[in-house]
């Protein structure tokens, strides 16, 4: 496994790797949810990069950037062990060099939801996916339906601007008690902790009311968002029940929705989804 640091050597080692390549861009703080990813890139590619890249630009002024976990030398043995070719571990300056004025944007898919809680977010998530396809080329790129909203507006993206890959959505990868995987759950006290899983549990009361042949997303949302009150640590940012195309907000369910939610527990913010009518 090649660890790689900056932008010429990555261009240089990439069309020495075997075709196709698939590419799965996280932010470190390794857990199975992203494994889960690098495996699927094994078996569908020759050749797997990953990347390893906190993105300044996608956290907002009050967000965790300084604090936001890692652990290189743990990903690095992870990584190692799911037969990864290379490492791409840029660092900012790499990234962003004095000067920098590029920003990639996507419209109306990144105004609603986490784009309306964090406003500047999706300007540095879409930035850094562009830079990195540019820099990695990937055949095909995958993401975690986990960022269900993340996955759509970097599809959005590619098809947009022509940009020459595949973008795959794989499933969330869940604790045994049903809280998905996420490298913020280390921020959780153990109360917190304990009280998680409830943001799974009012996503499948709403698979639950759906399949009895509910369709009024009010009715759904305020039953969920009853359930989630129960726990006192729990506070509730938004809960959505909205086209899983254009994200706009549903009245009634009609073939399909995604339901998509943000909680927050203390500073921490976990957020998690599930498509009904699939
Ligand atoms: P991050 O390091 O949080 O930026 O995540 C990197 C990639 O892993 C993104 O495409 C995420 O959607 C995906 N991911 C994160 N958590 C999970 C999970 N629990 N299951 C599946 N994919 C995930």
């Amino acid at each position: 496994m090649k660890i790689i640091e900056t932008v010429p050597e990555m261009k240089i080692v990439r069309f020495k790797l075997k075709e196709p390549v698939g590419f799965v861009p996280t932010m470190g703080y390794l857990h199975k949810g992203h494994l889960s990813l690098v495996r699927k890139a094994k078996a569908e590619n020759k050749s797997v990069v990953v990347s390893i890249y906190v993105n300044p630009t996608q956290f907002g002024p009050k967000e965790d950037l300084s604090k936001y976990p890692r652990d290189l030398q743990r990903d690095l043995a992870m990584l190692e062990k799911e037969g990864t070719e290379i490492v791409f571990f840029p660092s900012d300056k790499e990234m962003y060099p004095e000067g920098y004025d590029t920003w990639v944007t996507a419209d109306k898919l990144t105004k609603p939801l986490e784009g309306d809680s964090r406003p500047t977010h999706f300007r540095g998530v879409t930035t850094i996916a562009a830079k990195l396809f540019n820099i990695v080329q990937p055949t095909n790129a995958y993401f975690g339906q986990k960022d269900a909203q993340q996955a759509l507006v970097i599809k959005k993206m590619a098809t947009d601007l022509n940009m020459d890959l595949e973008v795959i959505v794989c499933p969330t990868v869940r604790e045994p008690d049903g809280l998905a995987m996420s490298s913020r759950n280390v921020y959780l006290n153990p109360e917190q902790r304990k009280s998680a899983p409830v943001l799974y549990k009012s996503l499948l009361l709403a698979k639950r009311l759906y399949a009895e042949g509910k369709k009024d997303t009010e009715k759904i949302r305020g039953e969920m968002a009853a359930l989630i009150q129960k726990e006192p640590l729990a506070n509730i940012e938004y809960i959505s029940i909205a086209n899983p195309a254009t994200l706009e907000e549903l009245q009634t369910i009609k073939k399909s929705a995604l339901v998509s939610m943000a909680v927050k527990y203390g500073n921490t913010r976990l957020i998690d989804n599930m498509m009904l009518g699939e």
